[in-house]
């Protein structure tokens, strides 16, 4: 056998043993952040009982895919003093999640995901992690940056309930 004829043999191990320890973490961590989903839920509810979110989501994905091609994950900026600590940190990203990095921008990571189609469906969809099955989030205060054109928005919580009200006057009207 001759080295060139052994590289290809060590590239396909490589990429076996990544598909491996990728799939374990994934569905370790999908298991995990199953049962974390859980105790948030829970958490909210008795949250939401002494206090309201200052805006409320609407909308609904309409499959743009920007989410998924430029994904924004943050790390403390003291890391930025660390590049060898930042370049872990995207291989467990691409371990953990299949991202690709595309851009860095102070601490600032920016990632498209590998699972993404072409036709903009996300290919793991059933067991996609936590980060995208909570994006966009409904924070107590404030709001999410949304991409443009998403079929998503925040609404002020007074102009949604307004909006709540107006609906069923009209509708006991009918
Ligand atoms: S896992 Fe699916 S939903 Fe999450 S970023 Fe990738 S393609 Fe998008």
């Amino acid at each position: 056998m001759t080295p060139q004829s052994i590289l290809p043999i060590k590239e396909a191990l490589r990429k076996a043993v990544i598909f491996t320890l990728r799939t374990i973490i994934q569905c370790t961590l999908y298991l995990y952040e199953k049962c974390t989903d859980l105790v948030t839920a829970i958490d909210r509810r008795f949250t939401g009982l002494f206090a309201k979110t200052e805006y409320v989501r609407t909308g609904k994905c309409e499959m743009t895919g920007q989410c998924c091609k430029a994904i924004g994950i943050e790390f403390p900026a003291s890391w930025q003093k660390h590049p060898t600590l930042v370049k872990w940190l995207i291989r467990w990203h691409k371990l953990r999640y299949n991202f690709e990095q595309i851009g860095l921008n102070q601490n600032l990571l920016v990632y498209q995901c590998n699972y993404l189609g072409a036709d903009n469906k996300c290919a793991i969809q059933r067991f996609k992690p936590k980060l995208c099955r909570d994006f966009p989030e409904q924070p107590w205060r404030g709001k999410i940056r949304l991409h443009k054109g998403c079929g998503y928005k925040y609404i002020p919580r007074a102009t949604a309930e307004f909006k709540i009200k107006l609906h069923q006057r009209k509708n006991s009207l009918l």
